[in-house]
């Protein structure tokens, strides 16, 4: 399809947080061009999973942006979830020991202090959710609330919604620059033309940094590399999104060292996901053995029966993580016309319906949701980032 020379607004990148961008922009009636230098969703939309998750999340900016979405998923968009398989399926949070269940049930206070629904669980109750679990832990906590979807569907589908409402789809077109006039974003540069706008939405993930800099503003997200191994399929062994509570520490950590922490989940086909690792090696695409063995001993060490399980496959992505884990969503002051949606880390797909609406809101002019200023994009100014950064 040739590029149209004018758009209301151009959206860089067909991930998970492109697509709901240009689905919310289409839906407020604005003529949307998603630009995408590859195929949909091939980047970290495709390498991650897709859970939708509350429980991992301290009170804060960040859960407010995931119950905004999870409003989102469960209401407007529900009647689509069969699309992009989504599922209430619930997360086990898993203590191996009375501290760690002391700390999980401050967080869980904290939570349910902002309207999270979880409930505290001693080692039977997380027996009977969960009756493969080691025994030898002692408790956890169980958030209903957590979700699950396919994110490679998700992105599909929120693009044909979106061209179902008049936007257009350009893969295999680089975003080479910007076209400028003084400050103002008047456009972008591609590898197949340009397109004129209104205005330009850079939601290029952990690229969006590089994409940022074309426009002369900085926007730091660098690349959290994580594995997942796939098993063999086996009957349904385990029921929910199941953890252990050093996951969450893990999750906020600005360590660049390598942290593993065990994330295990049945799908409906049969097979078991396994995660969960996070280290700071740039764009190193070599698989790294040590990861994936250190990875599969926490497994069986929170799900025993693993260590008779084969391992089919493993893959790895690459998270757009920014050093205050909080993402990047507005309008760049710097260079009007430009917006961010961008630096999600590890919860790209559950947060990009609630940063999709939110980037529609601030195109149209209508009051935002949520307070937009933790996630400003010229707050790194100001910022100390960390020697390692
Ligand atoms: C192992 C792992 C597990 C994860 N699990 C989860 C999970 O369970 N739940 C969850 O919510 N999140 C999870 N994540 C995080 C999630 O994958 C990301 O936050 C999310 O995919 C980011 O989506 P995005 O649309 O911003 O970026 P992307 O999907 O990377 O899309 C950005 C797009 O921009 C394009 N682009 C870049 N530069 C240009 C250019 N110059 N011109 C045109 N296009 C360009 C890229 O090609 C890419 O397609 C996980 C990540 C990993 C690595």
């Amino acid at each position: 399809m040739s590029l149209p020379r004018f758009a209301d607004v151009v959206v860089i990148g067909a991930g998970a947080v492109g697509a709901a961008c240009a689905y919310f922009a289409a839906q407020a009636g604005l003529k949307v061009a998603v630009v995408e230098r590859g195929p949909i969703a091939g980047g970290t939309s495709s390498a991650c999973e897709g859970n939708l998750l509350v429980s991992d999340k301290e009170a804060g900016p960040e859960l407010a942006l995931a119950q905004y979405s999870q409003g989102l998923w469960r209401g407007e968009l529900a009647e689509h979830g069969s699309l992009w398989e989504f599922e209430s399926k619930g997360g086990v949070v898993v203590s191996a020991r009375e501290g760690t269940q002391a700390n999980l049930a401050r967080l869980a206070q904290r939570q349910s202090a902002v309207g999270i629904d979880v409930e505290l669980l001693d080692a039977a109750q997380l027996l009977a959710l969960e009756p493969h679990v080691n025994p030898r832990m002692v408790g956890g906590a169980f958030y209903p609330q957590d979700a699950q979807v396919q994110p490679m569907l998700v992105t599909a589908h929120l693009l044909r919604l979106a061209r179902g409402m008049g936007a257009t789809v350009h893969t295999d077109t680089r975003v080479t620059g910007f076209t400028r006039a003084g400050d103002a974003v008047t456009g972008v540069q591609t590898s197949r033309g340009a397109i004129s706008a209104n205005a330009v939405v850079n939601a290029a993930g952990t690229w969006g940094g590089a994409i940022a800099e074309l426009a002369g503003v900085n926007v730091p997200v660098h690349p959290r590399k994580g594995y997942v191994m796939v098993t063999e399929p086996l009957p349904m062994l385990v029921r929910h999104k199941v953890y252990a509570a050093e996951y969450v520490d893990n999750v906020a950590s600005s360590d660049a060292g390598l942290q593993t922490s065990p994330v295990v989940e049945g799908t409906d086909g049969g097979t078991i996901l396994i995660g969960s690792s996070r280290e700071r090696v740039g764009f190193d695409k070599a698989v790294d053995p040590r990861v994936l063995s250190e990875m599969a001993g926490k497994a069986i060490a929170l799900f025993p029966f693993l260590a008779d399980v084969k391992a089919l496959r493993s893959y790895f992505g690459f998270r757009p993580y920014c050093p205050d884990h909080l993402p990047v969503i507005g309008p760049d002051p710097r260079a009007p016309g430009l917006l961010h949606a961008c630096g999600h880390e590890g919860a790209g797909i559950g947060l990009s319906v609630g940063t999709g609406a939110l980037i529609a809101q601030s195109l149209t002019g209508a009051a935002a949701a949520l307070d937009m200023a933790p996630f400003a994009p010229e707050r790194f100014e100001t910022l100390q980032e960390p020697a390692h950064a």
